[in-house]
């Protein structure tokens, strides 16, 4: 699991990402700043030592609470989508081993990221990795209530499935901002792209089929 101490990242860790960029971008991954993200961050410090090889292999894995850390393809394309500005604001619902977080925070943004089971919020805390980002703000609490208090945000995204559009979310974000969710009620969701025109007007697309464990209402102490 999440290491406290810092760990190596070899020359074989740096030979392994080069080869899941180049299969990324075979998959459709456009987006160069995006696989640069990924190149740069030893996705083996978010996993147990002993997968250190799996961690380079374009899959969800398990992480600690039943949880997981989604597919890289999945991390790359739903960053794709929010078509990131420098200096844009943006919330995460879904923290879990924060590497989604560490991919937006690579691309200098302002993220606020939120998780609601504790034990989660707990162990990411003391993860050596998330130094390097001090603009990356973590939450204990509930993705549906959003952060009113840093609202608006010009980008959303959701890491877990939800079973309808979050109401709350949708009023937190800007006008001419982005919101990228996996919706759906059993374990497949279809990726939605929300924009809010200038007026609020919100649109939507319908980006493909994933499979994210389940968005749930409430804390989890
Ligand atoms: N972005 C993560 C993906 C983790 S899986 C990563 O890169 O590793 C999804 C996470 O969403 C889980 O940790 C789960 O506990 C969390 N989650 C589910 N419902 C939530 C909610 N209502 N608010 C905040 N987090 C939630």
């Amino acid at each position: 699991m999440l290491q406290s101490k810092p760990k190596d990242d070899n020359y074989l860790h740096k030979g392994l990402r080069k080869q899941l960029v180049q299969s990324l971008r075979v998959k459709g991954i456009k987006d160069e700043r995006v696989l640069t993200a990924i190149e740069a961050i030893p996705r083996h410090f978010f996993l147990d030592p002993a997968f250190e090889r799996q961690a380079y292999e374009d899959r969800a894995f398990p992480i600690t609470a039943g949880q997981t850390i989604s597919q890289p393809y999945t991390v790359a394309y739903q960053t794709q989508l929010l078509e990131l500005k420098k200096f844009d604001k943006v919330l995460e619902i879904g923290t879990g081993s924060a590497y989604q977080a560490c991919v937006l925070g690579e691309l200098g943004i302002t993220l606020c990221t939120i998780e609601r089971q504790r034990a989660l919020y707990d162990y990411v805390g003391q993860f050596f990795f998330l130094k390097k980002y001090p603009n990356i703000k973590r939450f204990y609490g509930d993705g549906f209530e959003g952060l009113p208090s840093f609202a608006p945000f010009d980008k959303i995204i959701i890491t877990c499935g939800a079973p309808f559009l979050p109401p709350k979310l949708l009023e937190q974000l800007k006008p001419g901002g982005i919101m990228v969710v996996p919706v759906g009620e059993d374990e497949k969701q279809k990726m939605i792209r929300i924009t809010k025109d200038a007026d609020g007007t919100l649109w939507q697309q319908e980006m493909g089929d994933f499979s994210f464990v389940p968005m749930l209402q409430g804390k989890n102490n």
